[in-house]
């Protein structure tokens, strides 16, 4: 008797029957009514803030600028000019950034005046010096000039009083500039949020470590914990566990005190190794979710004593796709920034592909001169591209036939904060 194996299932490629796969939109729409922050609220100074999360608005409490000032170097007087040629009497001193002139500047005559000086009293307008000749008693310049040219009004930029920066913003350089020129320093900001990465599986060996025949390097726990600390989290390395279900017990156990939220990759499908959904599921509080998305196998999704737990494909490729579709706006609530929408890009594809409807899909990607390209091989396990990708390629859930030059959709890795 000769042993076949079994013949190909007629439904191989179809999506299981009965089964409610849930659309992306879907199970993010459920993150998002579900979670809320978790991180406590601290006040840190200004020089602290870079990258830390608002707990409030934050309103000037100063207007910038705090007085009428100049734009530029040049002299400064009451009024426009007229079209044609002036004279005009110069008045002794100057008006520096810091140093102001006290005294006042009578109608028809100009005072000297440097880039950030207060206005004088009498003085409304500035001309540029490289307008004027000036032997030190008098100006000699040519209109018309309007009135107010080259002067800043107070607080045109920002009014005392206003909301500068609202809550769950996470700060940038360049609000910390907006902060400081506004008068404020201390800020409510909450603490960062921590997020515990965990391995599992019994073939993997860290980075460094020696591997036998039959084991692999464990790519997921560098990716996640660089990909945590580019998103402005704090990542925390769990380190590996074996597929052995106390071994797991205990590292969750362990992290439950000291983290925010877990994401764990390997273990998360139904298989006899799969002891993270199992745990998981004895724990109560476990939803295997089966997300109509490739790359992708069902997420399981769960709390370890009042922490959730994202339980990621073992797979590097859906690792990370599900990580950043799925697991960085339920990160962003947790940490109290809000609920945010990547922001993507129609672009030209430099690609053609066929869709099968009933799941999104995501492609590694990549902006070529003008054009969107796709890695060549869609295979889950290719890490390569990953690292060659620059971003990802959305397609709709529905069928669809894409040919080049077609809009399609495009999301830099930055814009899932990457
Ligand atoms: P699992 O979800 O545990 O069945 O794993 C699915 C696939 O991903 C298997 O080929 C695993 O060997 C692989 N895998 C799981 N975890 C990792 C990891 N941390 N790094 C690289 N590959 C992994
Ligand atoms: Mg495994």
């Amino acid at each position: 008797m000769t042993l076949k194996p079994p013949p190909l299932r007629n439904d191989c490629f179809a999506l299981p029957a009965g089964v409610h796969w849930t659309p992306v939109d879907e199970a993010l729409a459920l993150l998002r009514d579900r979670l809320h922050p978790v991180t406590a609220v601290e006040t840190v100074a200004l020089v602290d803030a870079l990258d830390r999360v608002l707990a409030k608005d934050v309103i000037a409490q100063r207007s910038n600028p705090p007085l009428p000032n100049s734009a530029v170097d040049g002299y400064g007087f009451a009024g426009g000019l007229s079209d044609g040629e002036h004279l005009i009497p110069l008045m002794e001193g100057r008006a520096a950034a810091g140093l102001a002139f006290e005294g006042e500047v009578p109608p028809g005559h100009a005072i000297r005046i440097l880039t950030g000086a207060s206005l004088p009293k009498g003085v409304d307008t500035v001309i540029l010096q490289e307008d004027v000749t000036t032997d030190g008693t008098a100006i000699a310049c040519r209109g018309p000039l309007r009135q107010g040219a080259n002067a800043r009004k107070a607080g045109e930029d920002v009014a005392a009083g206003e909301v500068i920066l609202s809550a769950r913003r996470r700060l940038t350089p360049a609000d910390l500039a907006l902060v400081s020129a506004t008068g404020g320093n201390a800020l409510e900001v909450r603490k960062p949020l921590r997020v515990g990465i965990l391995s599992t599986g019994d073939e993997l060996v860290g980075a460094g470590e020696e591997a036998k025949s039959g084991q692999i390097f464990d790519a997921n726990r560098p990716m996640l914990l660089a990909m945590s600390a580019r998103m402005g989290y704090v990542p925390v390395d769990l380190g590996r566990v074996m597929d052995d279900r106390e071994l797991l017990r205990k590292c969750l156990d362990e992290a439950a005190d000291k983290v925010d939220v877990i994401l764990t990759s390997g273990g998360a499908s139904a298989g006899d190794e799969d002891h993270m959904s199992a745990l998981l599921c004895e724990s109560g509080a476990m939803q295997e979710w089966r997300i109509a998305i490739k790359p992708g196998r069902p997420l399981a999704l769960g709390m370890w004593q009042g922490v959730p737990v994202f339980g990621l494909p073992g797979n590097p490729v859906a690792a990370l796709i599900c990580s950043l579709v799925f697991a960085r706006p339920a990160m962003d609530l947790l940490a109290g920034r809000g609920w945010h929408v990547p922001q993507g890009f129609q672009v030209p594809a430099g690609f053609s592909k066929l869709m099968k409807p009933g799941r999104r899909e995501y492609l590694r990607a990549r902006m070529r001169g003008g054009r969107v390209e796709v890695f060549k091989s869609d295979g889950s396990g290719r890490i390569s591209g990953l690292s060659w990708a620059e971003g990802l390629v959305e397609l709709g859930d529905g069928a669809a036939e894409i040919a080049e030059g077609d809009p399609v959709m495009y999301f830099p890795y930055a814009s899932f904060g990457m």
